[in-house]
């Protein structure tokens, strides 16, 4: 990551030097941050059945706070000092399901303002306890639907500001670059036999990744499509098959940190070529057959990803297609030792993933073509080949 010059450098030595103060030592803070820290992995999976398509994994893991929603955090922070929304002192809140909440309050205890994260009461005890010990405070409310609400009448209450990532994920990163994730994927690609990957698969959130990624590929006119993995309960995949962003879903998704009761607006479903939406017993199955070939455990949400990701891998051996492909890694399995990794737990909800695993790992292991019904959209506007 290339330091960029102080605003000192450029400074007519003869005439007045201006300092926002406060403001200009938290950005330096956070960029400083973002200096010590190195860029996360792409991953190679190793699957000998499948020559001639490679399979990448972006590690989003390893950031210090354990997922993308790393880089969501430092993203906000930024834009709202940079808007001018955060002063010195300015009490933060945030509507989250978790992850953000945690990587908030890492950057808020950074520039030295309080951090209050609205979440629902089934927020795990790991997440919580991690957004407590970067001084965070922790609000729960019974009812998930009211979380927007809450938060934004906390920050009134509080006189801060509501951060609100499901609004501001899309704006707040910068899409044509400045090491955005996807170009530290087009990066790292470099080398590779096959540096322009087929498809990007990635769930949806706050959309904001994919958006991103969507976006970007347009701006770098790139061939690459992108697929967005929804899961069962939510929102996002009704409103791209019908277009109307009014659908709401009210059952809560049981994939953390993936699918919403509503279209979100940092959604954007114009730089979606596709779309499928994943039976959460699959998304389980996929998760833990990819934890055994990584030898380390990822998150629910990858498995949504993953078995999205393989679909497209089994439809390109159909055709005879050779490619790339990319997914992200957005957490690892740590998080989840209560939830998807416990039998008990999976069996108190009826998921059986062991069918589904069986049939992935046959896929994987022999090319087998995967046999998965899952509702599938393509977007008209979206390229067809030119070959
Ligand atoms: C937020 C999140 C996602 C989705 O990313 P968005 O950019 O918000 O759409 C996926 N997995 C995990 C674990 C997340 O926390």
């Amino acid at each position: 990551m290339p330091m960029e010059p102080t605003p000192f450098r450029h400074h007519n030595p003869a005439g007045p030097v201006y300092r926002r103060g406060w403001v200009d030592e938290a950005v330096a803070a956070i960029e400083a941050d973002q200096c010590r820290t190195a860029d996360t992995h792409l991953i190679r999976l190793i699957v000998p059945a499948l020559s001639g398509i490679d399979i990448y994994l972006k590690d989003e893991s390893t950031h210090p706070t354990g997922s993308l929603k790393h880089r969501l955090a430092r993203s906000l922070f930024l834009y709202a000092l940079c808007n001018g929304h955060i002063r010195e002192g300015t009490p933060v809140v945030e509507a989250s399901s978790g992850s953000t909440a945690v990587s908030e309050a890492y950057f808020a205890q950074m520039i030295g303002v309080p951090f209050y994260a609205v979440m629902p009461r089934t927020t795990s005890a790991e997440k919580i306890a991690a957004i407590e010990h970067y001084g965070g405070n922790c609000h729960l409310i019974d009812d998930g639907r009211a979380l927007y609400a809450e938060a934004a009448a906390l920050a009134t209450r509080l006189n801060g500001h509501y951060m609100d990532q499901f609004t501001f994920a899309e704006r707040a990163t910068d899409w044509r670059g400045n090491n955005n994730i996807a170009e530290s994927i087009f990066t790292q690609l470099q080398g590779e036999p096959r540096p322009l990957p087929d498809w990007i698969a990635m769930g949806a959130g706050t959309g904001g990744t994919s958006a991103t990624i969507g976006r970007y590929l347009r701006y770098r006119q790139y061939p690459t499509r992108l697929c967005v993995a929804d899961v069962e309960h939510s929102a996002f995949f009704d409103c791209f098959r019908t277009q109307d962003r009014s659908h709401v879903c009210e059952r809560p998704s049981l994939i953390e940190g993936v699918g919403r009761p509503r279209c979100e607006p940092s959604f954007v479903p114009g730089v979606v070529d596709r779309m499928m939406k994943i039976p959460d017993v699959a998304t389980i199955a996929a998760m833990n057959v990819l934890s055994r070939r990584l030898r380390r455990s990822v998150g629910g949400s990858t498995g949504t990803n993953f078995l999205a990701l393989c679909r497209i891998a089994s439809e390109m051996r159909s055709a005879g297609q050779a490619g790339s492909l990319v997914t992200l890694i957005c957490d690892s399995g740590e998080r989840y030792r209560q939830t998807y990794y416990d039998p008990a737990w999976l069996k108190a909800r009826g998921l059986d993933p062991a069918p589904f695993e069986i049939a992935l790992s046959s896929f994987l292991d022999t090319a087998q073509p995967l046999a998965l019904a899952v509702e599938d959209v393509v977007n008209p506007q979206s390229p067809r080949s030119v070959a």
